[in-house]
């Protein structure tokens, strides 16, 4: 039986993904605000006015705070929205079909379909494997470097 209102459906899932995403940046920038306030806190009992930094000097304030996997984390929920802006989120980036909301609500920011993404892991597999034999030659040829032997 086909589903009339399909396009009606995505759209209000849509909507919700939206509403997760948002809820997610709100509340990493909260975390991130709290980190600062503290940090700061500190740094005042240092004497220092962290209050007029430079905004160069905030920026690398804000990158010493967070971990590489909170900014990337930011820089994922920031590509999903400007993806439901765009209107291509929640379409497989590589062959172009509707990613299941399933799959959507397990991996919000994902961007290929499962079928997809298998394809890419073993396409991924099968270069790091010649990458490694690959290296494996160059360490076999270059019998000079044995700076490591030692
Ligand atoms: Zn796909």
């Amino acid at each position: 039986m086909p589903k009339k209102n399909g396009v009606v459906e995505r759209k209000k899932f849509l909507a919700l993904m939206r509403k997760r995403l948002e809820a997610m940046r709100a509340q990493l920038a909260n975390e991130v605000d709290q980190e600062l306030k503290s940090k700061r806190e500190e740094n005042k009992d240092e004497g220092m006015d962290t209050y007029d930094l430079a905004s160069e000097e905030r920026a690398q304030e804000l990158s010493s705070i967070l971990s590489d996997r909170e900014v990337s984390k930011i820089r994922e929920i920031e590509d999903a929205l400007e993806r439901l802006d765009e209107g291509t989120y929640g379409i497989c980036a590589s062959c172009g079909m509707e990613i299941a909301e399933a799959r959507l609500e397990a991996m919000p920011f994902t961007r290929l379909c499962r079928d997809c993404q298998q394809d890419y892991e073993r396409k991924e597999r099968a270069q790091r494997r010649l990458e490694d034999d690959r290296f494996t030659y160059r360490r076999l040829e270059t019998p000079e470097n044995d700076e490591e032997n030692t």
